[in-house]
């Protein structure tokens, strides 16, 4: 019997963002592997095994699931979001690069969820609507100076930035030290978006300027979103603000990048 190996991704908490196409990867599988707290978002099946392990033994989860696949199982690995963006895909990849030749014969298949930025964006209108970017801010796998270097960058450039992994206990400085970075090239009024939590009961987004924009206000289940010197804001009366960044860009603003 040959194994088959499913990368899923679970999107961000609702499980209406669980995809049919997830949803019957899940059903199927005889194993799923994931952090924890994703595992406990895959509706419980009779005869299917369940392998927590920490959110910093991915390479680990990654030789496991693989293992597992290569013995004829059909086993899912599981990560919040998108399973491509800053999560269990790539590390994947990187086991299937440097294992076993039989791993490269597996049936492999990555099936994508709606990741965090996204969802987040979709809560507030459209501040990814023109050109953005990704960064995670977490410096366990590169340095600092390289984050800060593509931040100036991406602001520099003109690009909304959406910022994933913000901060966490080990990293309790990095978040205030990249707004700090990007109030060099932004103007004080940019509009920054906090989606916390986005899909969960405890969901919750706030919208400031990046003058005022403050450190306590991320943690680990936060993803902010910084606009562009064009991005606006839309105030409503009884609802709650639009942001937006137009799909064109000024002719003054896009003379001043170039
Ligand atoms: N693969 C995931 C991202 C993993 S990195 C995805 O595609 O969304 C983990 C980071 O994602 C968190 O630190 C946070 O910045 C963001 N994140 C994940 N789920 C979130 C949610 N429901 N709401 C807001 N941000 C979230």
């Amino acid at each position: 019997m040959s194994g088959r190996l499913a990368v899923v991704g679970l999107g961000p908490g609702n499980e209406r963002y669980v995809t049919p196409e997830a949803a019957a990867a899940l059903s199927d599988a005889q194993a799923v592997y994931g952090y924890g707290p994703y595992l406990d978002r895959v509706p419980p099946r009779a005869g299917q095994s369940r392998h927590p392990s920490d959110n910093r033994e991915e390479a680990a989860r990654a030789t496991d699931a693989l293992h597992r696949a290569a013995q004829g199982a059909n086993v899912a690995v599981v990560s919040g979001g998108d399973p491509g963006v800053f999560a269990m895909a790539a590390a994947i990849c990187e086991q299937i690069a440097t294992g076993p030749d039989t791993w490269r014969t597996l049936d492999v298949v990555f099936i994508p969820g709606i990741t965090a930025m996204l969802a987040v964006a979709a809560r507030i209108g459209a501040p990814l609507g023109h050109d953005f970017c990704a960064l995670s801010l977490s410096d366990n796998l590169k340095p600092w100076p390289l984050i800060e270097r593509r931040l100036d960058a991406a602001a520099q450039a003109g690009f909304a930035i959406a910022l994933y992994n913000p901060i966490s206990r080990a990293r309790p400085w990095q978040f205030a030290s990249a707004l700090e970075r990007l109030r060099r090239h932004l103007p004080p009024t940019t509009p920054v978006i906090f989606g916390r939590a986005v899909g969960r009961a405890d969901e919750q987004v706030v919208v400031t300027a990046l003058q005022t924009a403050a450190n306590e206000t991320a943690d680990m289940a936060t993803l902010v979103i910084v606009g562009t010197r064009e991005t606006r804001v839309i105030e409503r009366p009884g609802r709650s603000p639009l942001v937006y960044t137009p799909r064109g860009i000024n002719r003054a603003v896009a003379e001043a990048i170039a």
